[in-house]
């Protein structure tokens, strides 16, 4: 893996002293903000090591990032100089802002800048270029700096200017939060200790279908959950009662499934289900039951205990998890049971050192935070849409462009 793409620990090897020399490294700062404060630093906090490594090491450093959808205009609620105090506060140094990412503005403002500082360009996606991925808007960017450096695997599923472009036309390495990211999805579906389980949920099968196909050919065990669960058991035939279901799917569940089969992954359904007439915290209605046994007026909202304690079983026999999406409709108690109780037996299985246990989507990490072991997952990516394109076995032309 470590040969696929260069990394910071190529760089003085490849360029020499980096002292003075002009990084321009991309990152994620399309941080939740609230009324122009931001409330969430996690992806500053991602950056930091990259930023500070080059500062540490004598280079001027100059984040790129996209914010919002501003289209290819300037818009002023979309600035990036909103986060400068917060990068500050991370990364514990001042921070300059340029309102520009290309021409004399920027170029003037690196003359400022001393070895080891840093400082954020304007949002990207201002420019219609960063989008279109414009080779012309790329060489403006690239026409102030002497190396790249790609940390943000967020965006990496998108061909952008500054995602994908620059790589073309400077010397590129992966930074260390987009190398992590790398490695870890590598050890969990590239080249995984097997067995290898796959659990996915979340609501829809319809939203997870390229997933799911790519996913029966990689692992042993497919573990199926959440909304989508309902699907599959209401293509072989069982009411599902009130549930979420998609019934139009029911030829491609039986695709999937055959699919599987013929690929030696065993899918596993819950057999046991938890139930509500309403959907609601703690509802009166609230009973777990048999899938079979599932009434008209009712709705699947959770995996039953029986069934985790199967998947606990399962999970067991495997060296390698990857987790897609909760187990139940979790935000409402209680129907997190099977997601937090899934979740604890995967952490105290990766802590006993027989799993590596990677997970991610937005909901999922959240719900991992919520049952409290986030930190004892072998790895969480906080990317959405790039984790789902990467478990879709889809090739991200961020990493693409890296890996020449
Ligand atoms: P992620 O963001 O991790 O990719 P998804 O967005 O695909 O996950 O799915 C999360 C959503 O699925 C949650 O809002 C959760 O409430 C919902 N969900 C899970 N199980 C069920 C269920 N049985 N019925 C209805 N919604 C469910
Ligand atoms: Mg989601």
């Amino acid at each position: 893996m470590d040969s696929m793409f260069r990394t910071l620990d190529n760089l003085e090897a490849d360029l020499g002293d980096l002292i003075g020399k002009v990084s321009l490294v991309r990152v994620d700062l399309n941080l939740p903000m609230h009324d122009g404060e931001v409330t969430d630093a996690t992806r500053i906090r991602a950056a930091a090591p990259t930023i500070l490594e080059l500062a540490g090491k004598g280079a001027k450093v100059l984040l790129l990032a996209h914010f919002g959808r501003p289209k290819g205009d300037r818009s002023s609620t979309m600035s990036l100089s909103m986060v400068i105090g917060a990068v500050e506060a991370v990364i514990g140094k001042e921070v300059m802002f340029v309102p520009e990412v290309a021409g004399e503005v920027v170029a003037q403002a690196i003359g400022i800048l001393r070895p080891g500082d840093v400082a954020v360009l304007e949002n990207t996606r201002f420019w219609k270029g960063e989008e279109a991925n414009d080779p012309e808007f790329a060489k403006a960017i690239a026409a102030n700096g002497d190396f790249y450096v790609n940390d943000a695997f967020s965006a990496a599923h998108r061909a952008h200017a500054t995602t994908e472009g620059l790589a073309h036309l400077l010397p590129s390495y992966a930074g260390r939060s987009m190398q992590a990211e790398l490695e870890a999805l590598d050890k969990a579906l590239g080249n995984p200790e097997k067995p290898v389980a796959a659990i996915v949920g979340g609501a829809k099968v319809s939203s997870k279908l390229d997933v799911l196909k790519h996913l029966v050919a990689q692992v042993d065990h497919l573990i199926i959950g959440g909304g989508m669960a309902n699907t599959f058991i209401a293509a072989k035939g069982v009411d599902v009662g009130k549930s979420l279901c998609e019934h139009d799917l029911t030829g491609t569940v039986n695709e999937i499934l055959a699919a599987a089969e013929a690929a030696g992954c065993t899918v596993h359904l819950p057999y046991d289900v938890v139930v509500a007439k309403e959907f609601a915290a703690n509802p009166p209605s609230l009973r777990t039951c048999n899938v079979h046994e599932v009434a008209a007026d009712e709705m699947i909202l959770d995996v039953g205990p029986q069934a985790v304690e199967a998947l606990g079983d399962a999970l067991k026999t495997c060296r390698t998890l990857v987790w897609n999406g909760p187990m139940g409709a979790f935000e409402t108690e209680p129907f997190d049971a099977a997601t937090v109780a899934l979740a604890r037996i995967a952490a105290a299985l990766t802590k006993e050192g027989t799993l590596i246990s990677v997970a991610g989507g937005g909901d999922t990490v959240a719900a991992l935070h919520q049952a409290g072991v986030a930190d004892e997952f072998s790895y969480i990516s906080t990317a959405g849409g790039a984790f789902l394109e990467w478990m879709e076995g889809r090739e991200l032309p961020g990493v693409a462009a890296l890996s020449k």
